[in-house]
């Protein structure tokens, strides 16, 4: 073994050692290290051989701890326990962008995959499941300066499995599509692939059916500096796309209207407007070159006039540019009888030079999924020794209930100040915003604004205009207001989409109903933020009623970089995910429990007295068992239903034991 496989065996135990384990581990391609169940994950860069079928057969059926520490193992434990004690499981993979998070999940899928059920019915249903990946990432992921195939939006998959454990669908739901990205990128960063894709990979009479020219400086969407990315063949890609839109079960002309509406997009990034005056005192926009305006009508179906009025107020213009970041969700529907396995890949904490909306809003939920990792994990943990009678030594940990609630609160909370404000008749601005937050959060712990003269606590005032600050369990975040009372509004003009529903085009009115002109709600639409702390919500109640298991990613290096690990980056996040307080709480305990009957049932055969029937209690017989077998007292407490073993090398030693056997 290379350094060392459970942190929670490190000696001595600080931040130094913990990063120094990682660092070894990581030089001799050892990417998985465990905290007890917690598997912490290094992206290598670089394709490592340990992924194989031999591998995966290495992993199937066998107990955690006996193996080196692996991603197979986490998924065979969660799959175990789903199967044979019918118990639902969720997997939680978090880290920052780069960091490993979709290859983990992926990983985790194809292991599952490759180990439940057989059969014709079931091969489909697994190679569905697996096939939903390509047309996700084609859809949603694109080339940023931390990822070339960063996901721009959030997963989170229910695999649906029956009695047997074998696999019977899935359920994804999506959070937060980065939809801004369509109009505009970043420096040295792509569109959403499927553009490229589709120019590259498309046969000439494909293209030419969708009016779509080859050369990607055609279109004003598609950034130059950096359409292409090194190692990454579009055109391959795209036929990786098709054939798993087809195997998913998309119709042929299914496949045929998206990639109308791909291209649909495409021209209309293309058009131009020129304001015009109007003598009533409104400025109208006109579209310049007609051309891609005819074609995209043509492409959908809409007759040229009714798109041109549409487009042609002041109003809508304005906002074409600036798409917002919404979400959306169909929520998971777990119907009962089933098993399910959950999988969330999610965007992790956010900290960049310039934070708005969108990452105000990723780092809520990264609160909140730090939430249910203390809940289960931290606060399960000392509760379980409570309730076992176990002696316990409290931990002190912080717990960011606070922050959520800073964000959260119904009353007074971020986003609940936020609708108010954009509800609220009058002229409302960021500005206007701002000051609301001032005045009702300055008293906050968590909280720091430049005009929060009254605050007690940590108002800074060499914050910059127009910003506040808010203390996030992973460090400090400086947001800027700019955008918020827009982002959040997340308003499509009621002409737009009227104009599309009249499209004659089998998926755009699907994409529009509020278009439908039968169905006028005059209600305001529900805004960003708030449709999002729904969907997060019901993600946490999902989550909670699931055994979790975890992935914790890490990033070596900010070069995308085989064979770099820089201590400084790694050790920011192993900070900001918690995992010296989650070693410190494991260490502080007893790495391993389990109930008294199925430990004596496993472990019964190695000795006379309870070989091969114990008559009395479990309790007793597993209690002859370790004093038959020499274990040192220290190393076990008996609780009231289960026996806790301290040190993971009793366990391996047990195991060792049986295999003799
Ligand atoms: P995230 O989803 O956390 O943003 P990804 O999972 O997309 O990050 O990983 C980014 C890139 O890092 C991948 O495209 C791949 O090149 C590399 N990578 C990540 N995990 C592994 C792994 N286990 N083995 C090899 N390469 C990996
Ligand atoms: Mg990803």
């Amino acid at each position: 073994m290379i350094g060392v496989g459970d942190m929670v065996l490190i000696e001595p135990l600080s931040e130094d050692t913990f990063i120094e384990n990682l660092r070894k581990r990581f030089e001799h391609n050892e990417i998985y290290t465990y905290i007890g169940s917690v598997v912490i994950s290094m992206n290598p860069y670089k394709s490592l051989p340990i992924y194989t079928a031999e591998k995966v057969e290495e992993y199937r059926n066998r107990n955690f701890y006996e193996l080196s520490p692996h991603i197979y193992a986490l998924a065979d434990e969660a799959y175990r326990s789903l199967r044979d004690q019918d118990k639902d499981q969720c997997i939680l993979i978090t880290g920052e962008s780069g960091a490993g998070k979709t290859e983990a999940s992926k990983f985790v899928m194809s292991y599952v995959a490759a180990v439940c059920g057989k059969g014709q019915e079931v091969n489909k249903v697994k190679e569905q499941l697996l096939q939903s990946n390509p047309v996700l990432e084609a859809f949603g992921n694109a080339k940023t300066v931390r990822n070339d195939n960063s996901s721009r939006f959030g997963k989170y998959m229910d695999i649906e499995f029956d009695f047997k454990g074998d696999p019977l669908g899935g359920v994804i739901s999506n959070y937060l599509l980065e939809k801004s990205r369509v109009v505009k990128q970043p420096r040295g960063e792509r569109n959403f692939h499927i553009f490229y894709q589709l120019l590259s990979g498309a046969s000439d009479d494909t293209l030419k059916k969708l009016k779509l020219d080859r050369d990607f400086s055609k279109y004003n969407y598609l950034s130059l500096d950096s359409a292409t990315v090194n190692g990454l063949d579009d055109a391959a890609c795209f036929r990786t796309v098709r054939n798993a839109m087809q195997i998913v079960g998309f119709m042929e002309d299914e496949v045929q209207s998206v990639l109308e509406l791909v291209a649909a997009v495409l021209k209309l990034g293309n058009l131009e407007f020129k304001p015009e005056s109007r003598c009533n005192g409104f400025d109208e926009s006109r579209i310049k070159d007609k051309n891609d305006l005819k074609e995209m009508c043509e492409l959908l179906g809409i007759e040229q006039s009714v798109l041109e009025r549409a487009f042609s107020f002041r109003t809508v213009e304005a906002k074409m540019e600036k798409v917002s970041t919404t979400l959306n969700v169909a929520q998971a529907q777990t119907k009962s009888r089933k098993k399910v396995m959950g999988v969330l890949d999610i965007y992790g904490f956010e900290i960049f030079e310039d934070n708005s909306f969108e990452q105000f809003i990723i780092n809520y939920c990264n609160e909140k999924l730090q939430q249910i990792f203390i809940e289960l994990t931290l606060r399960e943990e000392q509760e379980e020794y409570i309730r076992e009678g176990i002696e316990w030594t409290n931990i002190e940990y912080f717990n960011n209930a606070i922050i959520c609630d800073l964000i959260e609160n119904n009353k007074n909370g971020i986003l609940a100040m936020l609708d108010e404000e954009c509800l609220r008749p009058g002229t409302v601005t960021d500005e206007t915003f701002l000051d609301k937050l001032n005045t009702v959060c300055a008293e906050h712990q968590h909280f720091e604004s430049r005009q929060s003269k009254n605050s007690k606590f940590l108002t800074d005032h060499s914050l910059p205009h127009n910003c506040f600050r808010i203390q996030h369990y992973a460090g400090k975040v400086l947001y800027r207001v700019e955008g918020f009372v827009d982002k959040n509004n997340d308003l499509l003009y009621r002409d737009l989409s009227q104009a599309m529903y009249k499209a004659n085009h089998s998926l755009i009115k699907i994409l529009f109903p509020e278009g439908n002109p039968a169905k006028v709600n005059l209600k305001r639409p529900l805004t960003a933020g708030f449709q999002f702390r729904a969907s997060v919500g019901t993600l946490m109640k999902n989550l909670l009623t699931k055994n979790p298991n975890y992935i914790r990613c890490i990033k070596p290096n900010d070069k995308k970089a085989a064979h770099i690990f820089t201590d400084s980056l790694v050790c920011h996040q192993v900070r900001y995910l918690g995992l010296m307080e989650n070693v410190r709480v494991r260490r502080a305990g007893y790495a391993f429990r389990q109930a008294y009957e199925p430990c004596l049932e496993r472990y019964k055969m190695l000795c006379k007295q309870t070989w091969p029937h114990w008559k009395g209690p479990a309790r007793e017989g597993v209690e002859v068992l370790l004093k038959n077998l020499q274990v040192p007292a220290e190393e076990f407490a008996y609780g009231r239903s289960k026996i806790f073993i301290r040190n993971p090398r009793t366990l391996f030693f047990l195991e060792e034991k049986r295999r003799q056997c």
